[in-house]
């Protein structure tokens, strides 16, 4: 109990990490007897700091009950990654930084008076850096890589998804994805580094060095395509001035289905493909990707394609994390939940966003920020209704607040509640005031609004630097897989 009260004392002074034994780290058979007893602490460990996890700690923060409530945020990573600008990163539009917002700073000491004194009407949230890589959900555990093992009495699992290639031959070798930062700026030094290829050396223009593939017509591939469309045509044209990009580069969208944007209106997927091709992007529906090699690809319907650039955005399954629960999974490897949001036979473990299922197949919701947001705060609900000894809520409902998309220099596409639909400029500038929004961090909507300002004047893309010697395979750095540690004794 003393080490109880010193963490919150500490936590206003600035101390975020745990002084040797914690409550965080005591064995399970102590934490089954001790959560026995109404007045305990509750340690309450989130799982992933994306979307979903960060909205869950923000809340679970702001539980008022008579027991103390702990808050352990963990992420393999030590940022949020603000996933809808990746592609704005990968095409030299953004700095990484200006994305990503450190955990630590979020949750670190506060430096104001106003932030002491707020931090101490709040629960305390500890950011852990470090990969689950297993849950005891009999001991109620989880562990670390490292071998660190932290309980909990409330497990709030959060860890998104990652790319899947289905299978498809070649595209784990040869595919170039967007889920991290990381696989954000290689690509941007791939993209980039082609141009200096093809100048050094124009007889691999025709090896298809500056051809570009983006596979997947949803809204990710559609952004991507006008933002690689716009890099090459407006800004590395004028950067090599001794290629005819306007003649050699070419960017192919190419989508299974017959029109782009498929969760869309079918006149907003429609408005998409047509400006995507005044844009110069060759839009190719109703075929997919069968395989991919270093140097081409081949589609469904026989076409050999002759590339060295493929942007595989297709699909994503749940990360590994969520093999870890030893729970049912359906379709596309989602958890199975309940409908208020826990597993079915484990009320203490909720799981949130990307990787979580519904009750049934056809109550699976889209994996998108809002639906993880909303979880949280759901999950933050229950947990807190617990606590007070009040009902539950009733069910978790997911609000739509409609979906958007933008397709490059003033042109969006957004379908927003109500059956109101914007395209063109007016879809463009309410899709730079929602992004601006609901980024995370101040530094970054300052920095972001000023690129964004600055890139539209000048026509220009300022991070267009190869930070990077060529690795011997960056696409390595891409492959994201959580091993299965057994939890041992
Ligand atoms: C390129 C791209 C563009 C997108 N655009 C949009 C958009 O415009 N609008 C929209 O609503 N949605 C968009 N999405 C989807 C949106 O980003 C996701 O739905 C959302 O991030 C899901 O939130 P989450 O909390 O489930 O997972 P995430 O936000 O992905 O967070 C998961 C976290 O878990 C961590 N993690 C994973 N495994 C482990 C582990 N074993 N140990 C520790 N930590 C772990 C990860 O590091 C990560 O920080 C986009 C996604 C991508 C990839």
């Amino acid at each position: 109990m003393a080490a109880i009260t010193l963490d919150r004392r500490l936590l206003a002074t600035g101390w975020t990490d745990p002084p040797g034994e914690t409550p965080y780290e005591r064995s399970p058979s102590a934490s089954t007897t001790r959560s026995s007893q109404a007045t305990d602490p509750v340690n309450v460990v989130v799982v992933g700091g994306g979307f979903g996890g960060l909205r869950a700690a923000h809340e679970i923060q702001r539980i008022r009950s008579d027991r103390e409530v702990y808050v352990t945020l963990i992420d393999k990573r030590n940022h949020h990654t603000f996933q809808p600008l990746l592609y704005q990163v990968a095409t030299a539009g953004l700095d990484p930084q200006d994305v990503g917002q450190g955990l630590r700073q979020l949750f670190g000491a506060p430096r104001t008076s106003f932030g002491r004194w707020r931090a101490r009407r709040r629960n305390p949230v500890r950011v852990v850096m470090g990969e689950v890589v297993g849950i005891d959900r009999t001991g109620r555990r989880v562990v670390l890589a490292d071998g660190r093992r932290l309980a909990y009495d409330h497990l709030v699992v959060a860890g998104g998804a990652v790319t899947s290639t289905f299978g498809l031959p070649g595209v784990e070798e040869h595919g170039w994805r967007l889920k991290s930062l990381q696989q954000a700026t290689h690509l941007r030094d791939h993209l980039i580094r082609q141009f200096e290829h093809a100048a050094a050396d124009p007889d691999r223009v025709d090896d298809g060095t500056l051809r570009f593939v983006v596979a997947g017509g949803g809204p990710t591939g559609v952004e991507m395509a006008g933002a690689i469309a716009e890099l090459a045509f407006e800004v590395l044209a004028r950067d090599h001035p001794t290629l005819d990009v306007r003649r050699h580069v070419e960017v192919v969208l190419v989508e299974m289905g017959d029109r782009l944007l498929p969760a869309f209106d079918e006149e907003l997927g429609r408005t998409a493909a047509s400006t995507l091709e005044r844009a110069g992007v060759d839009v190719r529906l109703g075929t997919a990707l069968a395989e991919a090699e270093a140097d081409h690809i081949m589609l469904t319907d026989g076409t050999r394609v002759d590339t060295t650039t493929l942007v595989w955005v297709a699909g994503v399954r749940p990360a590994g994390v969520a093999g870890l629960l030893e729970a049912e999974l359906m379709r596309g490897g989602r958890v199975r939940i309940t409908p208020q949001v826990h597993l079915p036979d484990d009320p203490r473990v909720f799981v949130i966003g990307d990787m979580a299922g519904a009750p049934t197949d056809d109550q699976l919701l889209p994996q998108v920020a809002p639906v993880a947001q909303q979880q949280a705060a759901y999950v933050a609900e229950v947990i807190g209704a617990q606590l007070r000894g009040r009902p539950a809520p009733g069910p978790f409902a997911y609000r739509d607040k409609g979906s958007m998309a933008t397709i490059g220099r003033n042109h969006a596409v957004a379908e927003l509640p109500g059956g109101l639909k914007l395209s063109g400029f007016v879809g463009w500038v309410a899709w730079l005031a929602l992004h601006l929004l609901t980024l995370v961090g101040f530094r970054n909507r300052v920095s972001v609004a000023l690129s964004w300002i600055h890139n539209w004047w000048t026509w220009d893309r300022s991070s267009r630097l190869i930070i990077d010697p060529p690795p011997a395979d960056s696409r390595d750095a891409q492959v994201e897989s959580t091993p299965v540690y057994p939890i041992g004794p």
